[in-house]
């Protein structure tokens, strides 16, 4: 936790130095303090899902987007995930936290799937650590009929890394998750521990191509991308392209066939009330 002692030692307003002369001793002491502000971030209502859009190529019409955690701490101001989702995971505080993140990514889902709506699928990322928990499935069944939500609204992001150890409890999970009619989507794909073998033996609806391949411009890169367009196109599954931010990187992706991206380059991650009002007008999403 050597970078988020050093960002929290930024944000306290320490020197760089003083960090360091006084080594990770205050990151371990506001390490504890984060744990237990993040055990009352919940109740207090400080967490807040933003939504980044996912756009079809094609026509620039919006099909889904992905949830994505925000805390807004009362001191420190926004943290975002990648600073506490870990703490999180090491607590076992993921459970609570991850299953506040689904009911209210499904209610949303439910308000953006309303009658005579356009689909829009939310994807929602899940950590390893809630298929630790043998009830996942039916946490997320209960979640869909405490919020009116079909299964076919939401996709789940998994990692490559759950899908390393090749373990029955989270086999059985993902099936009774797709058999439900949710979507599964391997994140960051590409990055991890990738096998091959995880696409013939997993139910995967879906491929998120990670930035790291998408924003390099050389030519190896991108004989993968269209690799992995390829593999996709073979076993009959989606591909989103990540982090996509530039024109150059979108035509690229249209020349190579992909279908769906998601990046800066189209929208940042926004709150619900600014999904629900692009939602309203469907013209506004369309570039
Ligand atoms: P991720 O699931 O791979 O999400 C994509 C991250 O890339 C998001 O960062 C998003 O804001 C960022 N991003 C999107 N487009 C662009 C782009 O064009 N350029 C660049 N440079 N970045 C882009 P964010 O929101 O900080 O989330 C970071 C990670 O935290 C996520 O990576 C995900 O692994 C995790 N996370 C976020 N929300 C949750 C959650 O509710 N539960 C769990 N377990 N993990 C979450
Ligand atoms: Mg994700
Ligand atoms: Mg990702
Ligand atoms: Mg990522």
């Amino acid at each position: 936790y050597a970078d988020s002692a050093m960002y929290l030692a930024k944000r306290s307003g320490r020197s760089k130095f003083r960090f360091y002369s006084r080594d990770l001793t205050i990151g371990a002491e506001k390490r504890l303090a984060l744990e237990s502000d993040l055990r009352l971030a919940v109740k207090r209502g400080q967490l807040e899902l933003h939504y980044q859009p996912k756009v079809l190529l094609d026509n620039g019409k919006v099909i889904g987007s992905e949830a994505l955690l925000r805390w807004h701490h009362p001191k420190m101001g926004m943290i975002p995930p990648g600073e506490f989702i870990g703490v999180a995971e090491e607590t076992g505080l993921i459970i609570d936290l991850g299953r506040w993140v689904l009911h209210e990514a499904c209610r949303t889902a439910a308000i953006m799937n309303a009658d005579g709506l356009p689909p829009h699928k939310i994807a929602i990322n899940l950590s390893p650590k809630q298929f630790q928990c043998p009830h996942l499935s039916q946490t997320v069944a209960d979640v869909l009929q405490e919020t009116g939500c079909c299964a076919e609204w939401i996709e789940v992001e998994i990692t490559e890394s759950l899908l390393l150890h090749n373990c029955e409890g989270v086999s059985t999970t993902l099936s009774q998750l797709h058999a439900s009619g949710i979507s599964i989507a391997i994140d960051d794909f590409g990055t991890g521990y990738s096998s091959l073998s995880y696409l013939a033996n997993f139910p995967i609806d879906t491929l998120k191509i990670d930035r790291s391949f998408i924003n390099r411009s050389d030519k190896r890169s991108r004989e993968l991308v269209k690799a992995i367009l390829s593999i996709a196109r073979c076993l009959g599954q989606n591909v989103v392209a990540e982090g996509v931010e530039t024109v150059d990187q979108e035509k690229f992706l249209v020349e190579s066939g992909c279908a769906v991206a998601q990046g800066f380059y189209y929208s940042k991650p926004v709150p619900k009330s600014e999904l629900l009002v692009a939602n309203a007008r469907p013209e506004a999403s369309k570039r």
